[in-house]
């Protein structure tokens, strides 16, 4: 499928003053197709909202390149950019504090095209109002109410209606569904889906656990300290993932069926997350990886295909490393 977005050995690092560098995102590599839903996992502080920050252009890069449908989007002119942002949207975590409290949900949905110079008169752009608000399951009647009047689940809604407003084609999806309840998520999920196939949309779709994620993502990337770890197709991910950080998200899954869940292994990550302004040498995730070796606190983990389009940076996939390398190696 044809690559609508491509993301270049991205880094992003934030000067924190006084010689400390916040390590964000680390020469990060992948590409989106269009059409396609692609998953950005992992905790929270691991880099994956300011990768779609930086991707829309809010932060500048440090290095490396976002290409999107052959434009680098950190070299628009401000022309070009104006009509870039029509292409690519953002739904963010907390609709309530995305959206201006003392707006109106007409005047939240049609801020964006006013801006844009969309629809020549105000009744067009009401109408344009009201269509948005059914095609995200909302009511007409609601245009005069403030955000506040509207549950959680409402409020995303109108959130993904502004999104909608100028018609994109990219949608980044930064945990759109975390801050819902549990019964909500599944039908924000729906919607999505819904609306992806109604619209031709694209997703980078940000969460921060693997669950939820396996029926919606096409392709997944796990990411974890500002590092892409892992990087398959999500049926791959879910019965083959080869990243011990992976393997360990995914035992902390729940499973429906009590006989299965309770002798299933779950592996407990020891240790804290820690700071990406003073990462751990070598890779990133020794000091709290259950397999870890002397050589990974002294090199890094190169990215490779251990698997038929399934990429990982893990030293126990690296067909370089000698029997003796592994022998040498003792638990750090
Ligand atoms: Fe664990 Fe070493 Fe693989 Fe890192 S490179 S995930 S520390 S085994
Ligand atoms: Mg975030």
């Amino acid at each position: 499928r044809e690559k609508i977005l491509q993301v270049e050995q991205l880094t992003k690092h934030f000067d924190m003053g006084r010689g400390k560098m916040l390590k964000a995102v680390n020469e990060v590599s992948f590409d989106v197709h269009k059409g396609e839903t692609f998953g950005l996992v992992g905790e929270s502080g691991c880099g994956k909202s300011t990768i779609g920050r930086t991707i829309l252009g809010l932060y500048q890069k440090t290095s490396g390149n976002v290409i999107f449908d052959g434009m680098n989007v950190h070299e628009l002119s401000e022309k070009e950019r104006f009509a870039f942002v029509r292409r690519m949207q953002m739904i963010f975590q907390d609709p309530y504090a995305s959206l201006n409290p003392r707006s109106t949900v007409k005047e939240i949905i049609s801020e964006p095209m006013e801006i844009h110079g969309l629809y020549k008169d105000s009744k067009e752009r009401l109408e344009r109002v009201y269509e948005l608000l059914e095609e995200v399951g909302l009511n007409r009647d609601h245009v005069n109410r403030y955000p506040h009047e509207f549950s959680g689940g409402q409020r995303q809604r109108i959130g993904i209606a502004r999104a909608l407003a100028l018609d994109p084609e990219f949608i980044i999806a930064d945990e759109p569904i975390s801050a819902l309840d549990v019964s909500v998520q599944a039908q924000v999920v729906n919607l999505l889906k819904r609306l992806q196939k109604e619209k031709d949309l694209t997703f980078l779709f940000i969460a921060h656990d693997l669950a939820m994620v396996r029926q919606f993502c096409d392709r997944i990337g796990v990411m974890y300290l500002g590092h892409l770890v892992e990087l398959t197709d999500s049926d791959s991910l879910y019965e083959d993932p080869l990243h011990p950080y992976t393997k360990a998200l995914l035992s902390a899954i729940p499973i429906p069926d009590p006989d299965v869940e309770e002798k299933r292994e779950r592996i407990i990550l020891k240790g804290e997350l820690p700071s990406p302004i003073n990462p751990p040498s070598g890779c990133v995730f020794r000091t709290r990886c259950p397999m870890a070796m002397e050589i990974c606190s002294k090199v890094k983990p190169a990215w490779q295909e251990a698997k038929q389009n399934h990429y990982v940076a893990c030293h126990l996939y690296n067909k370089e490393l000698t029997e003796a390398d592994k022998k040498e190696a003792a638990p750090v």
